[in-house]
């Protein structure tokens, strides 16, 4: 059995069943993907409220769309970006990390020492990495501070950690940020565009694969059956769902830490498991659409992607146009503290903070969209938060080793935060989910021996 259906769940019962092993997937939602999300707006425009893009490096990604016959068209990033500062200075540049501006330099010098640290990790066994308690007991702020003085290099740091833990560098264990920057293969992969981890997007959707996966196992995924108690039997494991009782010899659980509190588990989990749930908070994150009759920015050699500096919600701007440029599509996306009081405001205000972003983008004609939409993760039941979960100070260190993903009896662990390799992506996820599936069939292989 396995609960959850986004891409750690799917990739799971794909690895089962090809191995000849009965499997369902139970799902609390009404659809597959969990956080990869995509949506038909009413101006027909498909969006992606979760997971958009995908690297030229996330490899079993790539395999699997090819599998069921889906393409990739690359982000749109022609004409100048802006990076619009605190106090309202606006530089344009090529590339997604400007080379100019205030801080820049100190930014560059700290950013590559993350990189030759990142290249120390162990990220099979975390915790035998040189250093690693040290790490561990720091926040990313603590190591920044420690490194420069430079408060405009402090503020493309945070702009950094905001992007891609969604929270802030206060509440970050920096051995995390090293563990996933090592990952996905240093500082750079994770944070360019081009031909790195925001190179592409996928046609059909960031959920595309996950829906083709789902309907490659006919019958297997039960949509709409929360797990509210996993139970360990003598025979095996049994789940209580909305819909009734599954019984089954071993569990692979997918879900993220903030939903995994909603599941009972008899007996308890054990301490290092608990421990390590309470450590793994998950990120803020919201994402906005706005849909607009053409691309109009790109007439003007702009390529409407922007990055905003500790100035109002909106962290950064990308264009999200469907890739035959039929409509002009621009998402905003907020993040860490910058989302919290922005999801609480009024319905009007939410949009006029983002729309204003958005002028400052791509000019007054950005003011007037003609759809609309607004995902922010923090409200989504089965998820509670986004891209992933991070790792809190002393996390690591405290129950790295037993509780990360090392089985619980009859229970395995998966979800892209278990991955050695693009932790917290969906790359994380798929790779996750068959190393957790291979754990299955090796324990009843040995079994079936003993
Ligand atoms: C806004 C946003 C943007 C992102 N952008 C990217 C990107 O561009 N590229 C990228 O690679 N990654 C991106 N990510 C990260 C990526 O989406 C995730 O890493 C990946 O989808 C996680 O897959 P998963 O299967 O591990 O977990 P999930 O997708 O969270 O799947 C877990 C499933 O479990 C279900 N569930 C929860 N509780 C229960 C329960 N009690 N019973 C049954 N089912 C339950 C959930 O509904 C969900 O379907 C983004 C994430 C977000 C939120």
């Amino acid at each position: 059995m396995i609960v959850g259906a986004g891409y750690a769940g799917l990739a799971a019962a794909s690895r089962l069943s090809a191995a000849g092993l009965g499997v369902v997937v139970l799902e609390a939602a009404d659809r597959v993907g969990g956080r990869a999300f995509s949506e038909d707006l009413p101006s027909g425009v498909r969006v992606d409220h979760g997971a958009q893009w995908i690297g030229p490096s996330q490899q079993r990604f790539h395999e699997l769309a090819a599998r069921f016959g889906r393409t990739t068209f690359p982000t749109w990033d022609t004409g100048k970006h802006v990076e619009i500062w605190h106090d309202g200075t606006r530089t344009d540049h090529s590339g997604v990390l400007p080379n100019t501006g205030p801080g820049i330099a100190e930014y560059g010098r700290v950013t590559a020492v993350l990189d030759e640290l990142a290249r120390t990790v162990d990220v099979e066994e975390p915790w035998r990495t040189p250093e690693f308690a040290e790490f561990d007991a720091q926040s990313a702020e603590d190591f920044f501070l420690a490194q420069t003085h430079d408060e405009d290099a402090h503020r493309r740091l945070a702009l950094a950690v905001q992007s891609l833990w969604c929270c802030e560098p206060r509440e970050i264990s920096f051995f995390h940020v090293l563990f996933c920057l090592a990952s996905a293969g240093g500082f750079e992969k994770v944070a360019e565009t081009v031909g790195f981890a925001q190179g592409s997007r996928l046609t059909g959707g960031g959920d595309a694969v996950a829906v083709a996966l789902a309907e490659s196992l006919p019958g297997v995924v039960r949509l709409g059956e929360p797990v509210l108690t996993i139970r360990h039997t003598p025979d095996g494991v049994e789940a209580v769902t909305g819909g009734g009782v599954v019984r089954a010899r071993r569990a692979i659980v997918t879900v993220p830490s903030a939903a995994l509190e909603k599941i009972a588990f008899e007996p308890a989990l054990p301490p290092a498991r608990r421990g390590w749930s309470g450590y793994t908070p998950m990120g803020r994150v919201a994402k906005v659409h706005a849909v607009y009759e053409e691309p109009f920015w790109r007439k003007k050699e702009r390529s409407g992607i922007a990055a905003f500096s500790s100035r109002g919600p909106v962290g950064a701007v990308f264009d999200n146009s469907p890739e035959d440029g039929s409509r002009g599509v621009l998402v905003a996306v907020l993040h860490g503290d910058r989302v919290d009081g922005w999801v609480t405001a009024p319905d009007s205000v939410r949009r006029a903070d983002v729309l204003a972003a958005l002028n400052e983008v791509a000019g007054p004609r950005a003011r007037m969209p003609i759809d609309y939409a607004e995902m922010a993760w923090s409200e989504d039941g089965w998820t509670i938060g986004g891209h992933g979960c991070y790792v809190t100070p002393g996390g690591w260190a405290e129950h790295g080793e037993h509780g990360w993903r090392a089985p619980t009896g009859t229970l395995h662990w998966a979800g892209a935060e278990t991955s050695s390799v693009w932790n917290g992506y969906v790359e994380g996820a798929i790779v996750s989910g068959e190393r957790a599936a291979d754990e299955v069939v090796i324990a009843f292989k040995n079994s079936e021996e003993s």
